[in-house]
C-alpha cells in the first residue's frame, strides 16, 4: 500500500502534515517519488493555481474542444451538477456573507435578498485582486480565514460606491448625459426603477426586457454603449428601466444568461 506514514512535513513549506492538510493525491501516488508525497492541501492548491495561471489560454482551449466535440455529454452531465453547484456556492455565499454581516444584509440600506449581496473590496482594487486569485471570491475568503477589507453590499449600493469614488472624464459625462435621457424616455419622465421604484440615477440599468442582452449586444454589434444606441434607433420597443438589484434579481428568476452560460 504506497500510503505514506504520518509525523512527517510538508517538503515544500514544512507544515506539519496530519489527516486534515495532506493532499491525498501525492500521498497515495505510488508511482511519485516519496520525497514528493510529502505536499500539503495549500502547497499542492497553490501549484495547481499557478499551473492553471501560467497555462491558462490552452487550458481554457483545450476544455473548449473538449465540450464541443463531447456536446451532448457535457450538457448531460452539466445539467445533473447545476443543482448541486449552486447549492454549493450559495452554501458557501452565505457562510462567507454571514461572516462579514451577522443579519446577511446590505450594510447601506439593508437589502437581504440573497442574489443581489456581493462581497465590497473596501479599498478598490476588486478587479485587480478578483483576476489575481482566479477564482471564486467567497472561497478565497473562507480558505484565507477571512481577512479585513471586505463588506456586504448589494449591487446599487456596490455600484453607487464605485460611481462615486470614480474621476468622471468628460467622455463618461457625455455618456451619462445620454443614458439620463434613455432613462427618462423609457420610464415616461419618472426616472425610477419600474419594478421596486427606487430613483438614484446611478443606479439605474437599460434591461432588455426577454433576457439575452449580450447576444443581442454582440449581432447589432452595440459595444458598451446600449444607450447611445437606443437613441440612435429611434428607442425600439423591448426594453425597461431597472436598478442594478432588480436586473439581477430578474436575470437569476428567469435563468437568464445574457447570452453566456450560468452557472450559477
Ligand atoms: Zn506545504
Ligand atoms: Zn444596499
Ligand atoms: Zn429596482
Amino acid at each position: 500500500m504506497p500510503y505514506t506514514t504520518f509525523n512527517s512535513s510538508c517538503y515544500k513549506c514544512g507544515v506539519n502534515l496530519n489527516e486534515s492538510n495532506w493532499s491525498n493525491y501525492y500521498r497515495l501516488n505510488a508511482d511519485l517519488p516519496e520525497e514528493l508525497r510529502h505536499r500539503c492541501k495549500e502547497c499542492e492548491r497553490q501549484r495547481r493555481l499557478k499551473r492553471y495561471i501560467d497555462n491558462r489560454e490552452i487550458i481554457l482551449q483545450k476544455a473548449k474542444e473538449w465540450r464541443i466535440t463531447n456536446a451532448e455529454s457535457y450538457q448531460k452531465s452539466l445539467h445533473q451538477h447545476i443543482p448541486y453547484l449552486r447549492k454549493y456556492y450559495n452554501d458557501k455565499k452565505r457562510e462567507v456573507l454571514s461572516h462579514y454581516s451577522p443579519n446577511m444584509i446590505c450594510v447601506v440600506c439593508g437589502e437581504s435578498n440573497l442574489n443581489v449581496l456581493t462581497i465590497d473590496h473596501i479599498n478598490g482594487g476588486g478587479g485587480k485582486h478578483l483576476k489575481s486569485i482566479g477564482g471564486n471570491i467567497y472561497y478565497w475568503l473562507r480558505r484565507n480565514n477571512y481577512p479585513s477589507g471586505y463588506q456586504v453590499l448589494c449591487m446599487n449600493c456596490n455600484w453607487l460606491r464605485r460611481e462615486s469614488i470614480k474621476v468622471q472624464s468628460t467622455r463618461s459625462k457625455w455618456r451619462r448625459q445620454i443614458t439620463l435621457g434613455v432613462i427618462n424616455h423609457y420610464t415616461n419622465g419618472s426616472i425610477r426603477c419600474n419594478n421596486c421604484g427606487i430613483s438614484n440615477l446611478k443606479a439605474l440599468t437599460i434591461d432588455h426586457i426577454n433576457g439575452n442582452g449580450l447576444r443581442h449586444r454582440i449581432e447589432h454589434n452595440i459595444g458598451g454603449h446600449i444607450a447611445e444606441w437606443l437613441r440612435q434607433n429611434n428607442y425600439p420597443e423591448g426594453y425597461q428601466v431597472l436598478c442594478m438589484n432588480c436586473q439581477f434579481i430578474k436575470r437569476k428568476t428567469n435563468n437568464e444568461t445574457g447570452g453566456r452560460k450560468c452557472h450559477m
